[in-house]
């Protein structure tokens, strides 16, 4: 199929940043300028942690510099040592925070239908070196929390939950940043609620809150002293001036991606490709809009055909992380499966319902042919 003609339209990515008003970014600007303070937990630092905590219902929040940062210091604050059981199927940050903490992944495949880890596959590859689960709810939609807290509870093992796709959620009335004993989540520009750069770690412990913000600040205890080994984990004032300045729009951004996300699904009810399921008890953030194709072969004659008029979905997630030749090869046909034959369509704030019809057409175009 050749070029359809794209309307006059722009490249469309798979994704764009939200940028608020300009002007509203310029007044943190000035009070930064006023204060001259920058960055070390300054005063749009404390608002921002105080404001998402009231926003998102937490307890506890520490602002950091990046989502994976946050996952290298919930493992660190966790003292884990040895195996940790994760999911072959998520961003490369969920493995490369392992390995690059000196443990070592063991892939548990994902379940077919919701994306996520699959808890009975967990206790087959426990072994006296496992420490922890860490696991990722993909596209924001929740784990099986309960039977992987179950699992853990019986072999004495720390969960992980690597949340960065879920702002916004909610799972049975309540935060689902609460579950497990540390969940982190990424402001990425891409992401649905950012801070350019930036990432959040949530604990229901103050413990662990008070150990983390000693391992997010060099392990600084007083001015002269230390309490352990810690790392530059800060985040700036610009950052935060950013955070502020979008979280005004949160509410109008989660409402908006809900009617893109369902608009998308009532214009291609007759594709031929399947969705994931989205856990039951869960308010979901519609954060993202994978399809799943029959076969790799369908998901790429879509996708060139996509490419083709300028629309540039993504691979999220391939290849399977299980594959990757710094980890012990593990079979995980199920992740490697549905890695080959997924894509995420365009999903962001400023993407037009005509832009979105556009793609539509063409993907059922793909397959008329
Ligand atoms: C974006 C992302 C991360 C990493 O976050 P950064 O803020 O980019 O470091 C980690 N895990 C998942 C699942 C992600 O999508």
């Amino acid at each position: 199929m050749e070029y359809e003609g794209n309307y006059g339209l722009n490249m469309i990515q798979v994704t764009t940043p939200f940028l608020p008003p300009k002007e509203e970014f310029n007044k943190y600007v000035d009070q930064i300028w006023e204060k001259n303070w920058q960055t070390n937990n300054g005063p749009l630092l404390n608002e921002l942690e105080l404001r998402l905590k009231a926003f998102l219902g937490l307890e506890h929040f520490l602002f950091v510099s990046n989502g994976t940062l946050a996952l290298q210091l919930a493992i660190k604050a966790l003292n884990l040592k040895g195996e940790i059981i994760t999911t072959p199927f998520s961003f490369i940050a969920t493995t490369s925070s392992i390995v690059w903490e000196g443990c070592k992944p063991v892939f548990a495949d994902i379940d077919p239908d919701s994306f996520n880890i699959d808890p009975e596959k967990i206790e087959a590859l426990i072994t006296p070196n496992t420490c922890a689960i860490l696991a990722t709810h993909v596209y924001g939609n929740p784990c099986d929390i309960e039977a992987i807290e179950i699992i853990a509870k019986k072999h004495n093992l720390k969960v992980i939950f690597d949340a960065a796709h879920c702002f916004g959620v909610k799972y049975k009335e309540r935060s689902v940043l609460e579950y497990g004993d540390i969940s982190t989540i990424s402001f990425h520009a891409t992401k649905l609620f950012h801070t350019t750069e930036g990432g959040g770690i949530i604990t229901t412990s103050p413990e662990l809150t008070y150990r983390l913000s000693k391992l997010r600040n060099f392990g600084f205890l007083t001015a002269e002293s230390f309490d352990g080994l810690g790392i530059n984990g800060k985040n700036s004032e610009f950052h935060a001036a950013m955070g502020l300045c979008n979280l005004k729009y949160a509410d109008e951004i989660l409402e908006q991606r809900k009617n893109q996300y369902l608009h998308y699904h009532s214009q291609l009810t007759n594709l031929n490709v399947s969705y994931h399921k989205i856990t039951t008890g869960t308010d979901y953030n519609y954060s993202y809009y994978p399809i799943l194709f029959k076969s790799e072969e369908d998901m790429l004659k879509a996708k060139s055909l996509l490419e083709t008029n300028w629309i540039y979905p993504r691979r999220y997630f391939y290849p399977s992380l299980s594959g990757l030749d710094y980890v012990e090869k593990q079979a995980t046909p199920v992740s490697d499966d549905i890695s080959r034959r997924i894509l995420c369509l365009p999903l962001y704030h400023m993407l037009s319902i005509e832009e979105q019809d556009f793609i539509c057409r063409i993907l059922l175009r793909s397959q008329n042919n």
